[in-house]
């Protein structure tokens, strides 16, 4: 089993890599907390009414919170997939929790892709982000116009604007990310997993680099 984590700040195109790296290679499991959370929020359930608040207000969901919905997904997953982890670990509780799940099933994480983005960039493409609402492809109002405004290419569904893709929500998650998840950046780096990559070199070269690394692993 392959693993994978996508670390960096919101904004950092974490998401926009897995899906280049699904499309690209397959195989992948896209494992990612937000949009894991975005459905509970969707259906409201239980962890949904838990999380909504603190994603409204930007802030990180309890650890407890994230670790229910973890296990519960990591358990139902294909034990032989890769897996690509967006959005998870955002706290050193976290990290903990992976790497034991992880041991337990014979597996540890191959690499840590940092993608590294300066702020100006992050809000910019934040502010102008637009998902969609039947497949989640995302789009970007000037950097990825849809071919029609507000609906999507690639199943037609409505784009629609997160909540907390406003300017006050976007500060606010960059603090907790300063706070709360930069330090993991130091505890991978020191295990020698890190891969620190410039997000804003286009996303064609900013894959050639990854794809290189992956490659150079299983040469
Ligand atoms: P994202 O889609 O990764 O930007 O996540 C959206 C929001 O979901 C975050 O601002 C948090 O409120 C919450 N969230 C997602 N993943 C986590 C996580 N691993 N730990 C805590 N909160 C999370």
């Amino acid at each position: 089993m392959k693993v994978v984590v996508l670390l960096g700040p919101p904004g950092s195109g974490k998401g926009t890599v897995a899906e280049r790296l699904r499309g690209d290679r397959g195989g992948y499991v896209h494992f990612a907390t937000g949009d894991m959370l975005r459905e509970e929020v969707a259906h409201g359930t239980e962890v949904g009414r838990e999380a909504e608040d603190y994603m409204k207000r930007g802030e990180l969901v309890p650890d407890e919170v994230i670790i229910r919905i973890v296990e519960k997904r990591l358990e139902t997953g294909d034990q032989e997939a890769a897996y690509l982890f967006d959005g998870f670990p955002r706290t050193l509780a976290q990290a903990d929790l992976l790497d034991e799940s992880l041991a337990g099933r014979g597996s540890k994480i191959d690499f840590v892709f940092f993608l590294a983005t300066p702020r100006e960039v992050i809000l910019q493409r934040l502010t102008g982000r637009r998902v969609c609402k039947d497949c989640g492809a995302s789009f970007h109002v000037i950097n990825i116009p849809p071919k029609v405004e507000g609906v999507c290419d690639a199943c037609g569904g409505e784009l629609y604007q997160r909540k907390d893709d406003n300017e006050e929500t976007i500060a606010n998650r960059l603090d907790v990310y300063n706070r709360q998840t930069e330090s993991l950046i130091s505890r991978y780096e020191e295990k020698g997993l890190l891969v620190s990559l410039d997000s804003d070199q286009g996303v064609d070269s900013l894959m050639a680099e990854i794809e290189a690394k992956l490659q150079s692993a299983s040469a």
